[in-house]
């Protein structure tokens, strides 16, 4: 079969760590050229932008924009109106309604597009998620707490508005629970805490639920030092789940279920294969509108100057 040719825009610390290795380790694809203002990729034709790279290359079939989440929305439009197949990173926008524009754009050109969420991929995930489907949740708390110096260092977009602050990695946690929770979560209160100089929070607590009345609580800060905790602990009314390690690790009443090897990203692309041999479109934007509710709704309380 023919191999997708594609270009990755945005060669940041993403693109670097994990589409470039996924993509070396998946024989459908072949990395084709990269474009991002300064960065540049060896091996392949690189590019100061999206506009320059397709016209130069009229024959990459599908574009990764790895690019922060600000200007992804220009950037996919450019390459869904030249007929090429996108992936998103996440989050897949800025705003939900540039999110809908590109999935209407994409059905309209016949390709696909599809809205990554990688932490959905992570091991423990699935298997919690059918452990979880035939009990009743009673209480869940979501406590994801990093060090942003450590996981974000000089990523200024992050305190732009649009940037999300904390929830660029809490979208994650949220890309779980409404991946494994049964039904629809809403958002019943949240405050967030934004630095006197930052446009994007730097800590919140959001408490949801769903039609089942389950407690959904979720503890988010981007200033914890020494160990860093992305934990999903869940209470049914047949036993307890704890997903550890971003939803790596999976234990039920204290026990080690499922401990795997990460493969995040090569499922992503595995996914994106179908998705692109089919022409078809996956993109879920749950998550994003969770992010924005707790942003229309949420309290918002101004704290300390963050300094890098
Ligand atoms: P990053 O290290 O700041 O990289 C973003 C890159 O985008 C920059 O290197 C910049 O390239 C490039 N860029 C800026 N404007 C551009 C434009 N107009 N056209 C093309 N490229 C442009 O950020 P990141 O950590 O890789 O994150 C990027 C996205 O991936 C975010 O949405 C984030 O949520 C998501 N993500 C990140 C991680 C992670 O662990 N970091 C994990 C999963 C998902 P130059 O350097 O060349 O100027």
């Amino acid at each position: 079969m023919k191999k997708i040719r594609i270009a990755l825009v945005g060669i940041g610390k993403i693109a670097r760590d994990q589409h470039v290795p996924a993509l070396a380790a998946n024989s459908a694809f072949e990395l084709a050229a990269a474009a991002s203002p300064n960065h540049k990729l060896p091996g392949v034709p690189n590019f100061p932008d999206i506009e320059s790279l397709l016209t130069a290359l009229p024959d990459i079939d599908a574009v990764a924009v790895c690019t922060p989440p600000q200007i992804r929305y220009d950037i996919a439009r450019h390459a869904l109106e030249r007929g090429r197949h996108v992936l998103l990173e996440k989050p897949p926008g800025a705003t939900l309604n540039e999110v809908s524009a590109l999935i209407q754009l994409a059905d309209r050109q016949g390709v696909s597009l599809f809205a990554t969420w990688h932490s959905r991929e992570a091991a423990a995930v699935e298997p919690a998620r059918q452990w979880l489907a035939g009990r009743k949740v009673r209480k869940a708390v979501v406590t994801w707490k990093e060090d942003v110096r450590v996981w974000h260092p000089g990523q200024k977009w992050i305190w732009k508005a649009g940037g999300l602050g904390v929830f660029d990695p809490a979208i994650n946690a949220i890309s779980i629970i409404t991946r494994i929770l049964p039904g629809n979560l809403v958002l019943r209160e949240a405050e967030l805490s934004f630095p006197s100089n930052c446009e994007t929070p730097i800590a919140a607590t959001l408490q949801l639920s769903n039609e089942q009345a389950a407690d959904v609580r979720m503890d988010l800060d981007f200033l914890q030092t020494g160990p860093q905790t992305w934990d999903i602990a869940i209470e049914t009314d047949d036993g307890r789940l704890l997903l550890s390690k971003g939803g790596s690790l999976m234990r039920i009443n204290d026990d080690p279920v499922i401990e795997a090897p990460e493969r995040e990203y090569p499922n992503l692309y595995a996914r994106f294969e179908q998705l692109v041999r089919q022409r078809q479109i996956d993109c879920d934007v749950t998550p994003l509108r969770l992010v924005a509710d707790a942003f229309m709704c949420g309290r918002r309380v101004v704290v300390a100057p963050f300094v890098e």
